[in-house]
Parts: C-alpha cells; structure tokens; sequence
C-alpha cells in the first residue's frame, strides 16, 4: 500500500514523504511538487501509523486547494478522512471559535463580517465620531486596525499615543471593537486573532489541541504573516511535528503583512528542521520555465534555486498589444473560442488572469456574449453583489437583533420612510448607552421621543423582522429565504425597475435561494441553526456558489488567487505599467519585487500555453489611460515571445488589408481615410511614416475623428503601436 502512496515521487520527494526528522521545511520553486508531497505526506503518515486522521492539521491557502487536498488524500488512501482539519486559517479559526465560543468569549450565533462589511461599519464609527471623513478615510482606518490585528495587538495594548493620528486611530479602534463585540461581529482578522487568545487564556484547552495534533502541515509557508506564525506556534506542543512547504518566490501577500522572514524563523524556532529542496518542475513546458526563471532573476536578495525540466519546449509565449481592452477582451475571447473548438480541450483548461478584479467585467461581458461559460473565484463574488448583502442583512438581523451593521444595512433598503435624522439620534442613543441599534430603537420607541411617525416607520421594521424570524424558526432554509425575499420588500423592489441591471439583480436573488437548497453546513457548524450556518459560509466561502464546480467553464480570478494552482492554458491580461506592475508598487519600496514574483506566480500556473495581453489605452474606474507594456514583457527572453500581428479590425475599410512588416505601400491597397492628417495630408492606410522614438513604420488603422483620432502603426523596431494622431507627431514618408 505504502508503495502506491510513494510511487510516482523522484528522489527528494520520496525523501520529504516518508521523512523521519521531528520538522521538515521544503524549499522549492513553482510546479516542483510542493503540494504533491505534502498531500503524499499526510497519506503516508496514516497508512504506516505514524498519524491518524484525527491528529493532523493541514492549513492550506484557500478553500479550493483545501477541497483538493483533502480529495487526494482520500484517493490515494482509498478512503474518507473524517476527523481530520484541512482548511486555511481563517475557516480553522472560525471552526475552533464555532467550536469553543464561550471561551472565547462570543455568543453562540456570532457572526462574520467581510471587508465591505467592515468597511461600511467603520464608516458609520466616523461618522459618529463626528470626524470628517475626508480627513480620516475608513479605508485607512480599516487598514490600520486589521494591520494592529495581524499583529495581535489589541486598543488596550497600544498605550498612549504622541501624535494625533495613532490617537484618533487608537479611538476608533476601541470604538469599532466595542460595536463589535456588542453586535456579536467578528472581522477576518479578528478570527484568527480571537482563536489565538483563546488558546492563551484556555490552557487547557490548548494542551486538548496541541496533544492531539501532533503532524501540523503548512503550504504556501511564505505567505504566512505575524499571527498566522504565532498561532501555529502556539499550537505546536511537545508532540507537534512540523512540516512547512514553500517558496521565497511567490511570496505576495507582503502588503497585507506576511513576512518571507518567517522561513528563516522556522530553522530557528525549530532547532534540528531538516531543510529539503526540490528542483525539478513538472508542470510547465521548458519554455514557460525559463521565461519565468528569467523573470524572477531580476529579483534581488533571493533564496536562489533554479528550476529545470524534462518537459517540452512548447510553444513560445504569445504576446498580444490590444488597442484597448475591448480590444483584449475580444481577442481573448476568440483565442479562447479556437482552443475549444477542438474537442480535445476544455473551457476549464483555461485560466484568465489579472491583477486587478476591476479588470473581469469587461472580460466577463465578452465572454456573456460569445455564450462561454465562466467562473470566477475572489473577486466580484456572488456573496459581495449589493443585492446579496442586503438580503443577507435581513437574515443576519433575523438570526441576532444586534448586529449593527445588518441593521444599518436592512433599515432603508428598500426606503420605508425611515429619515436620517430618525437614525442619527438612534444611533446616538445606541453609542451613549453602549446598546444595540435594535435595542436603542425599541428604547426610543417605548419612551415616546420620537416623533409618531418616525416612531410608526422604525416599529414596522422591528415588526417585520421579528415576525419574519417567528414565521422562519419551523421553515427549511431556501423557504426562509423565499418567505424574507417576498416579505421584506426586497424582491419587488427590484422587480419594479425594469431595467436589465435590476432583472439581473432579481435572479441573482432567486439563485440565493438555490445556493440555500443545495447547502449543507459543514461537520463544524451543525451546532448552530441552518441559517446562522449559512451565513457564516456565505462569509468564509464567497465565490462557491456560481455556476457549478463541475460545469466545463472558464476559470477567472486575479493573480492572488491563483497562487498553488495550475491550467493547461493561462492568459495573463493588462500586462501594463501602472496596472501590473500595480502604480502602487512604483512608489513603495520593495513593493515592485512583490509584483514581479506576482508575475512569477501568474507565469508559472501554466502548463502548455500562454497568451499575454497589454491595451495601448484601458478604461478602469472610469477613466481612461494610456499605459506602456509592462517592464516584466521586457524581462522576458526575447527568443521565448511571439508577438501577434494585429488581425483586421472593424473600423477599417479594406477587410482584406494584411499587414506585414515588409508592407509595400503600392497605389492599389492604399486607402484614404480622411479621419485625420498627418502633414496636412489625410492619413492613407499603409502610408509610411516615421516616429521620432519608434523609427520607421506603416499605418495599419486609423480610428476616431480630429483630436481623439488614433492611428495603428507597424514599427520594424516594436511591433504595432496604437497612437494618438494628434501626439503622436508623425512624419509623412510616402
Ligand atoms: P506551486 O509552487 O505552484 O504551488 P508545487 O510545488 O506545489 O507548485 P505541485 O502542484 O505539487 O507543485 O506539482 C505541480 C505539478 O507537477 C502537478 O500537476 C503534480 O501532479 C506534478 N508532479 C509533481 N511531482 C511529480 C512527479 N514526481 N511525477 C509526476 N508529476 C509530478
Ligand atoms: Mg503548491
């Protein structure tokens, strides 16, 4: 049996799997099999007996990789692994606080608040501080206290400030966790940080865990940041035996506080780890490898390792300069619609990269219309869509009065006639006496100050939601969400707008109801109702519920979330200065070698094929921009690009027009397009002209009109570039 676990490893993974020592670190690059051997491991461990199912922790990066993994255990042990916890940090913590929520000092039906949650809450803080939030943006407020979070530090912990910045920081801090508590809310941050402390307040309960995990296994061990580290260290007891698998190169989470430093810590925390690398990659064709080896040596202050290959050259990685990003999209699209044209390939071969989320919906829209089914995973999840929020708002209000942030959601959506005034002095009356909003509301109500409207709008809202929650409690979950949809106004609200973006929002409120049929709560949540179980995995588990895990569809997601996985092809969209390499990098030291591994890690979830795209001109956040190709195209080897040649595109006249770099501007394919000049001359397609940095080239293109009239050139020197007529000063050669 063991045979079959260990088969298929060459020399250092078979060593790594069936090690001896008490701690293990594997050091490797991309694709070496970093993975393989730690589910191998863990297989290994239980079928010689050195483990069972129930002593081992794996923490993995996100919940898909957890699902694998967990679902390759079980194939290569040809069995299931109940008992054992395969998860990432954040859905351990919030199964040990599920678990153990008296001693960590939550009520039972505590729930999870995600960043927008968080952020609207903070918000609200400021407001009630009377601070002014230009002054103090609660994007930087939330930045603040989960950074303090990630470092375990606490409001009361920070002491007395110098300056008025911490202060004021410091303070809303101490606000926000007051409403938090009171509410019953718990952030990302906070469950990692509230299952560490615990641990710490509850030695018992530690020792119950640290004796019975004794095998702690960790992928993706670079991205690890200062809590996540400690909470592993508490963890690990006398019996613990680590194994840490990971890769300097692919660290990418150092904005959010993950320290590359932590490797280094482990060989020292952890005297006598024995340290094993892998060298070899078995994902990606040798092109894509040295391509990505090239890439990732521009970094400075390496662990250094070279990865090699005995796979095949491949075909050269295909760089595409779209006009803008319609353009991409649309090129993407059709690249996409040739590979499965095939029926060797499958929509789920294909894996569409970016570095910014903003960057899916026009990709999305293109692949709508060309009627290619796609996923995409983080991001613009289903759970994060408005209209979701709000619906969860009144579930959320329904399983506890007191969460704050749901009712400060759910009170006007749709509007009831409720005034800001109204809730200004609610949400006064709530801070002064340190109560819930709903508890501030019923307060007012009953003491009569306010006016009786008011009082008649605010009392039909605490009506609807207590009945609502009365006529649930006997109800399957879809039906309650069905009978809150139709009752709380919500689903007419949207029906009466008949306009697309509405009707779109109407099924994706029916489809919340599927996503509750088809639910089951997981082994740790069957504690607590249905309802509070769901809501906890509408929280931890965004992005599960669109089209099925199992539909052949194209796979979206930005580069963060790609990491550990693998697709036969990727495209690597708005390869752009300022977009990828990210503008903020540019200014942040250390940040641009962050991005370039960001590169390293899109480059190598490839295994046969890449396309990169960049738009000479890209409309995101409604503005529009003109970016230069991406540094990271030119760290490439020049012999492992191929660049492709501009195909006709609509607004030319000539459909047959071919360009070429050794274009001839002979009488018959030159066509007028008296668009815009160039010398005072309309500009003629396949006209020769000159730039001053480019050199040489012949017109392609030409669209729009006077100022904004863009021209396609074909450079001897670039390649095509698409330029602005006006700017772009142009010498006739023709
Ligand atoms: P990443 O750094 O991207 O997370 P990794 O080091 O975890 O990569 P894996 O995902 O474990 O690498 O492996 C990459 C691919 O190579 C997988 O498809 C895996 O099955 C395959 N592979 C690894 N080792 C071997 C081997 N010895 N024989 C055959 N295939 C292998
Ligand atoms: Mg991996």
């Amino acid at each position: 049996m063991t045979e079959l676990i260990t088969q298929h490893l060459n020399e250092p993974q078979h060593e790594a799997v069936t090690a001896e020592p008490k701690h293990l670190l594997i050091l490797a690059g991309a694709g070496s099999g970093k993975t393989r051997v730690l589910v191998h491991r863990i297989a290994y461990l239980i079928e010689t007996g050195h483990a069972t199912p129930y002593s081992i922790l794996a923490v993995t990066f996100t919940n898909k990789a957890a699902k694998e993994m967990r679902d390759r255990i079980e194939a290569l042990l040809n069995r299931p692994t109940q008992g054992m916890w395969v998860g990432t940090f954040h859905g351990l913590a919030h199964r040990l606080l599920r678990t153990h929520w008296k001693e960590a000092g939550l009520p039972e039906h505590f729930q999870i608040m995600d960043s927008d949650d968080q952020h609207r809450l903070i918000r609200r803080i400021i407001k009630t501080m009377q601070l002014d939030e230009t002054k103090w943006p609660p994007k930087q407020a939330q930045w603040f206290i989960n950074n303090k979070k990630d470092e375990g530090i606490r409001p009361h912990a920070m002491g007395d400030q110098d300056d008025v910045f911490n202060t004021t920081m410091l303070q809303i801090y101490e606000t926000y966790e007051k409403t938090c508590q009171q509410s019953g809310l718990v952030d990302f941050a906070e469950l990692l940080l509230r299952a560490y402390e615990m641990w710490q307040n509850n030695p018992e309960l530690l020792a119950h865990y640290q004796a019975r995990f004794n095998q702690v296994l960790v992928d993706e061990f670079q991205d690890t940041n200062g809590i996540q580290y400690a909470w592993l260290r508490l963890l690990a007891g006398d019996n613990t035996h680590f194994t840490a698998v990971g890769d300097d190169d692919q660290s990418i989470y150092g904005w959010r506080g993950a320290k590359i430093e932590n490797i280094q810590r482990f060989t020292r925390d952890y005297p006598g780890t024995y340290t094993l690398r892998l060298e070899q990659n078995y994902r990606s064709t040798s092109t894509i490898l040295n391509a990505a080896n090239t890439l990732i040596s521009h970094n400075t202050g390496r662990l250094g390792k070279e990865l090699w290959t005995a796979g095949e050259k491949g075909d050269p990685i295909a760089l595409y300069a779209a006009f803008n990003e319609q353009d991409e999209a649309r090129y993407i699209v059709e690249r996409i619609s040739s590979w499965v044209a095939s029926p060797d390939n499958k929509r789920s071969d294909v894996a569409i990269l970016y570095r910014s989320n903003a960057q899916s919906r026009v990709l999305e829209e293109a692949l709508l219309k060309a009627g290619i089914p796609y996923r995409i995973y983080g991001g613009q999840r289903f759970f994060e869509r408005a209209e979701i929020k709000d619906a969860l708002a009144y579930l959320r209000l329904m399983a506890n009065r007191h969460d704050d942030a749901a009712f400060e959601r759910a009170v006007n959506m749709p509007t009831r006639g409720i005034g800001g005034i109204t809730l200004d002095i609610i949400r006064s009356q709530a801070r002064e006496r340190e109560i819930s909003l709903w508890q501030s509301t019923e307060n007012l109500i009953n003491s009569e100050h306010l006016s009786s409207r008011a009082s008649t709008a605010v009392g039909q809202f605490l009506e609807l939601i207590s009945t609502l929650a009365r006529h649930c409690e006997d109800l399957a979950l879809e039906e309650q969400i069905e009978k809150m949809l139709q009752t709380s106004g919500l689903l007419q609200h949207y029906q009466q707008q008949r306009n697309e973006k509405a009707q779109a929002r109407v099924e994706n409120l029916e489809e919340l109801a599927n996503a509750a049929a088809q639910f089951t709560p997981p082994e740790e949540d069957t504690r607590t109702t249905p309802l509070v179980a769901f809501l906890s995995h509408a929280a931890l588990e965004a992005g599960e519920m669109q089209a099925s895990e199992y539909d052949d569809c194209v796979q979206m997601m930005t580069l963060h979330s790609a990491k550990g996985l693998e697709f036969p092809f990727v495209f690597l969209a708005g390869m752009e200065e300022g977009l990828f390499p990210h503008q903020m990098s540019l200014q942040e030291e250390g940040r641009l070698e962050e991005e370039r591994r960001l590169c390293y890690v899109g480059i190598t979830r490839a295994r046969k094929k890449i396309v990169m795209t960049h738009a000479e001109t890209r409309r995101l956040h409604g503005r529009e921009m003109m970016h230069a190709p991406s540094r990271f195209i030119s760290e490439l080897p020049n012999e492992l690009v191929e660049h492709v040649r501009a195909k006709a595109v609509v607004s030319r006249p000539s459909a047959d027009f071919h360009p070429r770099p050794s274009f001839k501007t002979d009488a018959a394919t030159n066509i007028a397009v008296a668009a815009t000049t160039i010398d005072g001359a309309p500009v003629q397609l396949g006209q020769r002209v000159k730039h001053a940095k480019f050199g040489e080239g012949v017109v392609l293109n030409c669209e729009g009109q006077g100022e904004q009239a863009r021209l396609q050139v074909y450079f001897e020197s670039v390649g095509s570039k698409w330029l602005v007529a006006s700017f772009a000063k142009l010498e006739s050669l023709s």
